[in-house]
């Protein structure tokens, strides 16, 4: 990591009055485009220095990211990037969401309507925000995360929630497939679940959600095979 590739990457200047989130969501998307590659030192005044901010910020940030997993600190040697996930977690990542997210599309389609409104809007204003060209994988990372919360949150359990909060599954498995974006299929596969909790249909929006679950993992596992990193 040079202070010369971080510079290209931030084209605001991030000022002194800047608080930690945007300061936490600079660093992340260093960390998710491999600007910091995986399993790297990550220099606190360096990252000051180019973002032009006091290390105070930046300490909070790298907190917040160690929460999600991406950086970890060690005794003397400070913060380092985490690895990426390997085969067996992204296996293991999916055999958890397989367990509570198929429940949680079901009572979510037992919803009043007007309550599942705004997921078919979450679906159809991430497809129009991604247009005809290249979708953003951020973009696309963070619907998919609202998606994904939504569905938890018509299901009614601040439990199952928060465990998948725990996971920051949307940050790892992004960061892992960050080349080809597969945008289309799960924008598709988001439709079927949202149209279906939309229509209270709970067995089809268990199903979708097993299919979406089963096809990203797939997807995910295929990507790692053909790249050199993993
Ligand atoms: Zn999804």
């Amino acid at each position: 990591m040079t202070d010369q590739r971080i510079g290209d990457r931030i084209r605001v200047p991030i000022t002194r009055s800047t608080l930690v989130p945007e300061v936490r969501d600079a660093i992340e998307s260093l960390i998710m485009d491999g600007v910091i590659p995986p399993g790297t030192r990550v220099g606190m005044e360096a990252l000051a220095r180019e973002l032009g901010t006091s290390p105070t910020p930046i300490r909070e940030a790298l907190a917040s990211l160690e929460s999600a997993g991406l950086v970890v600190k060690e005794s003397l040697k400070g913060y380092s990037t985490t690895p990426l996930m390997t085969r067996a977690e992204v296996e293991d990542m999916f055999r958890f969401r397989l367990l509570i997210e198929p429940w949680a599309a079901e009572t979510a389609a037992r919803a009043d309507p007007e309550q599942t409104a705004p997921l078919t809007t979450e679906v159809a204003s991430a497809l129009a925000a991604a247009g005809d060209g290249e979708a953003n994988y951020r973009d696309i990372a963070r619907h998919d995360a609202r998606f994904h919360d939504m569905i938890t949150e018509l299901a009614g359990s601040d439990h199952v929630r928060q465990a998948l909060a725990r996971t920051h599954c949307h940050l790892h498995l992004f960061r892992l497939s960050y080349g080809p974006v597969m945008a289309a299929p799960t924008f598709a596969e988001h439709r079927r679940i949202a149209e279906s909790i939309a229509e209270g249909r709970p067995d089809l929006a268990k199903a979708a959600m097993v299919d979406h679950l089963t096809t990203a993992r797939d997807r995910i596992l295929k990507s790692m095979s053909s790249d050199p990193r993993t």
